[in-house]
């Protein structure tokens, strides 16, 4: 992270500056009104650190010092996942809130015991199954992640995906579904399709935060977990 002095000073692209000024003085703008008086330059990690790594703790590891977008510098944790290293089913969420923030785990607020319940409810507890994010860190006031923030954290996702190597993606929330399947479609449109992401089945349900809100949703959220359990959950 350097001030705007630092950056002004030393890393500004000559090639940007000459031709196309107003490209990055719109962008040092949009920044600055995003992340304050900071800045981030791609480049500062190291691109190679998620290479040569074969299980969840060493990635972990070599990744919660990240520091590749801004929100490395506001989140008090890095929120990297919880739960079984060979889970058969990975539930991913958008991003930590509050309170992931603060405990350095994701779905840990209301939301995440909720989760908890309707994990019982189809004979699973958080120790069955895998839990993460797309983003590793909490976004302001928990606004929805920027592409830039996706483009930079979504590699991680991947990696843990491929070390996990589950059957079955849940994604929860539109959000999170939107954001993976880069697509605007309503989460309705999204619901009760297999889709695939690393070639892995992908399903999307809603946020357990929008089922606390609107409880109509509860009856539909039922019927997918029952989905996931009888297609997915194998009787062993
Ligand atoms: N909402 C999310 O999408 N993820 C969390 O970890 C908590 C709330």
């Amino acid at each position: 992270m350097m001030n705007w002095n630092g950056v002004c000073q030393k890393k500004i692209n000559q090639n940007l500056m000459k031709h196309e000024p107003d490209l990055l003085f719109r962008y040092l703008d949009q920044t600055r009104v995003l992340y304050g008086n900071h800045i981030f330059l791609d480049g500062q990690t190291d691109k190679n650190a998620v290479q040569d790594i074969d299980d969840l703790e060493s990635l972990n590891s070599s990744i919660c010092q990240c520091q590749k977008c801004p929100l490395g510098g506001t989140r008090t944790n890095f929120v990297f996942g919880v739960g079984n290293p060979k889970a058969d089913i990975v539930f991913v969420g958008e991003a930590p809130g509050e309170k992931e923030d603060l405990v350095g785990e994701p779905f840990v607020g209301r939301a995440g015991k909720l989760l908890d319940k309707i994990l019982t409810a189809i004979d699973l507890s958080r120790n069955d199954v895998y839990i993460c994010n797309v983003l590793k860190c909490r976004p302001p006031k928990n606004r929805d992640p920027l592409p830039s923030e996706v483009n930079l954290c979504e590699p991680y996702l991947k990696t843990q995906l491929s070390l996990i190597n589950p059957k079955l993606i849940v994604a929860l929330g539109r959000i999170a579904a939107c954001t993976i399947l880069r697509t605007k479609e309503p989460l309705k449109n999204l619901r009760n399709r297999i889709f695939k992401y690393e070639g892995i089945d992908l399903l999307v349900t809603y946020h357990p935060a929008a089922l606390l809100r609107n409880p109509n949703f509860k009856i539909p959220a039922w019927e997918d977990f029952q989905l996931i359990r009888d297609k997915y959950l194998t009787q062993d």
